[in-house]
């Protein structure tokens, strides 16, 4: 599988992945041309992406959604929440649930319950005979059903939203402080290090830091969080590769 993250903060989300021969993105947070462009950047033409998987209706995660149907025709995946909220008709969408796996050719998809503010938000378990990528954004906890299906994974790549000190600490409004630090909300820094220390194995090669905010987080404060709870938990770490995924700069692409 390759996979390239494309665009990741509250401003916009984005992320493609390739099998075989299915061209899949993630979100469509950003806008047409931008996700033209840096598609372009690694030789993909967006008229062949196949297929598109959404995971909520917020618009950091489908600002482009509109324009880009409108030069292309992939096939949507979302819930039906998500369906229902962003007003699309049963023709245009191929409603998904939670842990009701299917396959689109070699690639295994297994959607996952999340809980975040939005109507019926997903997050994806792609597989493949090779490798295996979480991804996880979006939520204010992750529940012992899906963190026992998700273990062992190839590649997490897994929000680490806020340092709460800094975010309580913020200019930001309280309903929004508190908005983003309940149980629909976003995962910290210490909730995605420790949700790693629980899922991290033998196979896992990747974690990529994913929807960091710009005004309440530091590459600083992830990567002290992470090393303290890996540590206390007595976790070797030491085969994999972290990375910090960016607002409006995409990542190298990753091959798995
Ligand atoms: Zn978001
Ligand atoms: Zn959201």
């Amino acid at each position: 599988m390759k996979f390239y993250v494309i665009a990741s903060s509250s401003k916009g989300n984005v992320s493609y992945l390739e099998t075989g021969n299915k061209k899949i993105l993630i979100d469509a947070g950003i806008s047409y041309t931008k996700i033209k462009k840096a598609l372009k950047d690694i030789g993909v033409n967006i008229k062949h992406v196949t297929d598109i998987f959404i995971t909520h209706e917020h618009s950091d995660h489908v600002k482009g959604l509109k324009v880009l149907m409108r030069y292309i025709s992939p096939k949507l995946h979302m819930s039906l929440g998500t369906k229902e909220a962003l007003q699309l008709s049963d023709d245009e969408v191929n409603v998904i649930g939670a842990f009701e796996e299917f396959i689109i050719e070699d690639l295994n998809v297994l959607p996952l319950p999340l809980s975040h503010d939005a109507r019926e938000p997903l997050g994806f378990l792609f597989s493949n005979a090779k490798s295996k990528i979480v991804y996880i954004t979006d939520t204010g906890y992750l529940s012992k059903g899906v963190l026992e299906r998700i273990e062992n994974a190839t590649l997490y790549y897994l929000e680490t939203n806020h340092d709460p000190y800094l975010l309580t600490n913020s200019t930001r409004p309280y309903y929004l402080i508190n908005r983003i630090l309940n149980e629909k909300g976003h995962l910290s820094n210490y909730d995605a290090a420790y949700y790693f220390s629980k899922l991290i194995g033998k196979e896992t090669t990747h974690l990529i830091h994913a929807h960091v905010s710009e005004e309440c987080n530091t590459s600083e404060h992830i990567e002290k969080t992470y090393i303290e709870v890996l540590k206390a938990q007595k976790v070797d770490f030491s085969n994999v590769t972290f990375i910090e995924a960016k607002p409006d700069e995409p990542l190298e692409v990753i091959e798995l």
